[in-house]
């Protein structure tokens, strides 16, 4: 088979290695169809390390995978065929955060393409079944979306949003988009802000609200801070109503500002969004239900040779998601 292997910065190399012959009872050999290329792909590849997971071993790259089930081990519901989306991050099942459900906090979890562990853009993995989801009726380049999708249903989740709720966006892209979506799936009314007017335009073109000037003034139930940045940290705070909620998703610098006085007088509450448990039924679903708003993240596919060189060129700026056909 054939695996996209990050060898070190800036030097990826599409690979021959040996197909996997074991099947575990348990698991599924799934052949990937489809990876969509993140954020964190692309700091690996540019930087060989995202704080202090550092690549000092050849790794597959990719986490945003999905594809068709072609083999299945003993005792497992899955079938011959069946398209399937694949959990990235397998816990350890034992320890507390395991135990108790928060699974995305277990420290041994074993997540696709964060070092040391290999990611999904070869062609094909085996994985447990209980990290194997059916998504019957989908393409893979749909189902593979379930990642991103995943994150915005988690945040969500965590903040208790309720019918009615006026909630806001920072940052209008993949994971931006995915909170909208989630959002409003729980009846809240999304509105979206992000300093790219491109990614504002594309918003609006599957019917959100994103015109920041018109809502500057307002304040917001629950604030969703998808950029990392200071400047949309400093946003949040400042639209946030009191006892609202920050939901802290995107990452960026680790000793960023807020005005905690402002916390405590305003009773703000913060919530760090680290990954997401149990959510992967809930995104297939809203990937079913929003297929065609979803179509904005099928406007670039490439190819698993072409890999290399779109990512040394830096071609993925000028697109919102990239999916490779493995
Ligand atoms: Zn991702
Ligand atoms: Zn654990």
């Amino acid at each position: 088979m054939l695996a996209a292997v990050l060898k070190e910065p800036r030097r990826l190399e599409i690979e021959h290695r040996e197909d996997p012959k074991d099947i575990p009872a348990g698991f599924v050999r799934v052949a990937v169809k489809s990876v969509g290329i993140c954020g964190s792909d692309v700091h690996y590849y540019q930087e060989g390390r995202i704080g202090n997971f550092v690549v000092t071993q050849p790794m597959v790259l990719g986490h945003e995978s999905a594809g068709v089930i072609d083999g299945v081990g003993q005792g497992v519901p899955l079938k011959v065929g069946q398209i399937v989306a694949l959990e990235p991050g397998i816990p350890c099942g034992q320890c507390l955060y395991c135990r108790t459900g928060d699974y995305n906090l277990c420290p041994d979890v074993k997540f696709f393409a964060t070092p040391p562990i290999n990611g999904a853009l070869q062609q094909y993995v085996v994985h447990p079944a209980s990290f194997t989801f059916p998504a019957d009726g989908l393409i893979p380049s749909e189902a593979c979306l379930a990642e991103p999708l995943s994150v915005g249903v988690y945040a969500v989740r965590r903040t208790n949003l309720s019918l009615g709720n006026e909630i806001l966006i920072v940052g209008a892209g993949p994971i931006g988009l995915a909170t909208a979506l989630a959002a409003e799936s729980q009846g809240a009314h999304v509105m979206l802000t992000d300093i790219n007017p491109e990614r504002l335009a594309m918003a609006r073109q599957i019917g959100f609200e994103a015109n920041p000037s018109q809502y500057y003034q307002q304040q917001f139930d629950a604030v969703f801070e998808c950029t990392g940045s200071q400047a949309g940290l400093s946003d949040a705070q400042r639209l946030v109503r009191s006892g609202g909620v920050i939901a802290l998703i995107g990452m960026g610098q680790s000793a960023a500002h807020l005005d905690t006085l402002d916390m405590i007088a305003r009773g703000i509450r913060t919530i760090g969004i680290f990954r997401y448990a149990n959510t992967y039924p809930s995104a297939i679903a809203l990937i079913r239900r929003h297929r065609q708003r979803l179509r904005v993240f099928q406007t670039n596919h490439i190819s698993l040779s072409d890999l290399p060189q779109f990512l040394a060129q830096g071609q993925f700026i000028h697109h919102i998601k990239t999916i490779v056909n493995v």
